[in-house]
């Protein structure tokens, strides 16, 4: 008992909200501040807002989120095409990030694209989406992330309608469409 006693007390100490504190990585301490354009739910602009970037462990974004919502928006797989109900949905409305809730894409900018995904031909504010090359498949792509967190929405092509020419070819497990 004398012996355990001294690892009994050490391991409460590293369970201490300080310990763990100053065991963060350098990067969570010193998070980037993002600037993000909110909107209210009726879909109109409320200005914006200089946010902490959300930094979260894999296993608490896993905690959050449904499986499907977790491999497509924190491990970057695609939605089958064809599935769930947004690739044919064009009520007004707000499509949010399903992760953190930043407004991504409204429903004036969706557009058919006959590829069985969501597709926009721009996102609601360009702050709060960000773009970075894959390279994950032969031929070089431009993947969408969410500003804020990071989460991986889909992929933009050149190849969209009138007036960008872009399409933003986007997962529905990363969304949450809030009607407007
Ligand atoms: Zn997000």
């Amino acid at each position: 008992m004398r012996l355990l006693r001294p690892l009994l007390t050490r391991r409460a100490l590293l369970l201490t909200p300080t310990f763990l504190l100053a065991c963060a990585r350098p990067e969570q301490q010193t998070s980037a501040e993002i600037e993000i354009i909110d909107f209210n739910a009726a879909g109109a602009q409320t200005g914006a807002h200089r946010r902490k970037h959300i930094d979260r462990s894999l296993a608490e974004w896993r905690s959050r989120l449904t499986l499907t919502q977790f491999y497509s928006a924190r491990q970057g797989s695609t939605d089958t095409p064809f599935t769930g109900t947004y690739y044919q949905l064009h009520a007004p409305g707000l499509f949010r990030c399903v992760c953190c809730q930043t407004a991504l894409f409204h429903s004036r900018a969706k557009f058919d694209s006959d590829t069985g995904w969501p597709s926009f031909w721009q996102p609601v504010a360009p702050q709060n989406v960000r773009t970075r090359v894959d390279k994950t498949l032969p031929e070089e792509r431009t993947e969408v992330l969410c500003a804020l967190c990071d989460a991986h929405l889909g992929h933009v092509f050149p190849d969209g309608p009138a007036p960008t020419g872009l399409r933003y070819c986007i997962n529905e497990s990363a969304l949450r469409f809030d009607p407007a």
